[in-house]
């Protein structure tokens, strides 16, 4: 079953209201085994609403619209759809009486415009909104079913796992399953990453992804199949192609600073920093996960005053690092040292050193120190070099 997905609200074309009953629809349904192949983002206009609704029920089979069901006159998504079915709207007495009671329960008198959330197009299935007082509801002909849910998102949320979830389930027959595992890599680029499983990521099922964040990377593995089962065997078998491929630069489930907080942790290890970077964007890093702060014993940040070349950098971050090791007793260490001062050059040599009960490991790539973004690896490449060392993996 093919499916689209329309927002409507004005609010969210003009940016101010961020759409997200469409990412929240197009999980759950991803999750049923729906295909969804297209969302429409549209404004409280009913002549393009309806138009909305009539292309999207050319192509798909299941189309969801939320949004516009509100009590005043700009709320114009029940007349909308009604247009698109060629149907009048049906006033339902039974829907007045439960709105009705839902603001005597409140005590709040219930206002005439109200009476608009009473109607739904001619035909439709009412689907009740016990969290609201916009009913919901579902209309269908040849082309296709159209369910048309509130756009608080709230009640959406409620009345999709309640209502739309049961009708696909019972009444179109769905049992797929779609599984997502998330694996994280860090160490390699994300071109080197992505030809290595350039085959993995052109098959459909189970579809591979990868996203980059700073150096860090999150490959999606998605699976559908008919049981729980089968959806994990196919993960596995992926995920175990993928191992082979990436060998040390896949981490896992676990992110890079998860895999470092528990190592160091199972290793009852602490740490200090020697920085030579002023924004300290190796502290940044340590600091951003609790588990590792409070591992950290102490930190030195102490910038160059003049260039270095890079065996001289290499140095200073070893020896600074030996120097926060002894002054805080700290089983290891980090040095950090760029290869000249910061610069509008752009990428600069940086060393990192790390001091260890068991020698030295080090390591120095040219990063971008000018932005923050730029820095951010340098973060990266800090928390891989510990997590190699604590992994023991080869340098
Ligand atoms: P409506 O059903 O159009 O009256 O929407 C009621 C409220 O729900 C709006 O004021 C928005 O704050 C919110 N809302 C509507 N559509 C969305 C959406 N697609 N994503 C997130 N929030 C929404
Ligand atoms: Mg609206």
């Amino acid at each position: 079953m093919d499916a689209e997905i329309i927002a409507i609200g004005s609010e969210l074309l003009l940016g101010v209201t961020i759409d997200t009953n469409s990412a929240y629809l197009a999980r759950q349904l991803a999750a049923a085994g729906v295909n969804v192949y297209r969302k429409t983002v549209i404004g409280d206009n009913a002549k393009r609403i309806e138009q909305a609704v009539r292309e999207a029920l050319d192509r798909a089979d299941l189309v969801i619209c939320t949004g516009g069901l509100g009590p005043t006159l700009d709320d114009v998504t029940r007349e909308a759809v009604a247009a698109a079915f060629d149907r009048p709207l049906e006033f339902h007495q039974e829907l007045l009486d439960q709105i009705a009671a839902r603001f005597a329960a409140m005590n709040r008198p219930m206002s005439e415009s109200n009476r608009r959330q009473a109607y739904v197009p001619a035909g439709a299935r009412v689907i009740p909104n016990p969290r609201g007082t916009a009913p919901a509801f579902l209309v269908e002909d040849a082309r296709g079913t159209v369910i048309v849910l509130p756009g608080v998102p709230s009640e959406m949320r409620y009345l999709f796992e309640t209502a739309v979830i049961p009708y696909l389930r019972e009444e179109r027959g769905i049992t797929t399953v779609i599984l997502v595992r998330t694996l994280h890599a860090v160490g390699l680029g994300e071109s080197v990453i992505g030809e290595r499983i350039a085959d993995l990521m052109q098959q459909a099922n189970p579809s591979v992804g990868i996203s980059a964040k700073r150096a860090r990377y999150e490959l999606r593995i998605g699976a559908r199949a008919e049981s729980q089962a089968e959806a994990e065997a196919l993960i596995a078998q992926t995920e175990a192609i993928i191992r082979e491929r990436l060998g040390q630069y896949l981490l896992g489930a676990e992110e890079l600073p998860v895999v470092v907080a528990r190592l160091l942790r199972e290793r009852n290890l602490t740490l200090a920093l020697y920085e030579g970077i002023i924004q300290a964007p190796v502290l940044h890093a340590l600091l951003a996960t609790p588990e590792i702060e409070q591992r950290l014993r102490g930190v030195e940040i102490h910038p160059l005053d003049r260039p270095a070349d890079e065996q001289a950098a290499s140095d200073l971050a070893a020896a600074g690092a030996s120097t926060v090791a002894d002054h805080w007793q700290s089983d290891l260490a980090l040095g950090v040292q760029p290869a000249s001062i910061l610069n509008e050059q752009g990428f600069t040599a940086v060393a990192f050193a790390l001091v260890t009960p068991n020698g030295e490991r080090r390591l120095t790539r040219p990063f971008d120190l000018r932005s923050a973004e730029g820095r951010e690896f340098i973060g990266t490449a800090a928390l891989d070099l510990l997590r190699r060392y604590l992994a023991e993996e080869p340098e």
